[in-house]
């Protein structure tokens, strides 16, 4: 199962990052994914949930933030979405391009807990 592979480094990851930043919990993780990494976000929460078990990650929200799979032209640099037009350009009708985005599977920021933290309860 591709999730869980993905679940596995992502736990990795933000447990590294949060004993970075000495975090002795992990609340919210926002991750990118790209149209094209195909991820499915209930199975990946799933994945996540069972292996951040007795981790830093445990209990953390899980912010899934899907990017369309976007072709950037390589003849007039118009940028398009690749699910409408593929890789033909709507503006100069050229076929071919770059792939921008899409491809991408990153953790964007975690937010956490720290130890000393502790004072201000009015957020
Ligand atoms: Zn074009």
């Amino acid at each position: 199962m591709h999730e869980l592979a993905l679940a596995q480094s992502l736990v990795e990851i933000v447990c590294e990052a949060a004993q970075a930043n000495n975090f002795c919990k992990v609340t919210t993780i926002a991750v990118v994914s790209g149209e094209l990494v195909g991820v499915v976000p209930d199975a990946l929460e799933f994945g996540f949930e069972v292996l951040s078990q007795d981790t830093l990650a445990q209990g953390a929200k899980l912010e899934i933030r899907q990017l369309a799979a976007t072709i950037k032209c390589s003849s007039c640099g118009f940028e398009y979405p690749w699910q409408t037009y593929g890789y033909l350009c709507p503006q100069c009708s050229k076929l071919g391009g770059e792939m921008i985005q899409g491809n991408e599977f990153y953790v964007d920021y975690i937010e956490g807990e720290t130890k000393e933290e502790k004072e201000n309860d009015s957020g």
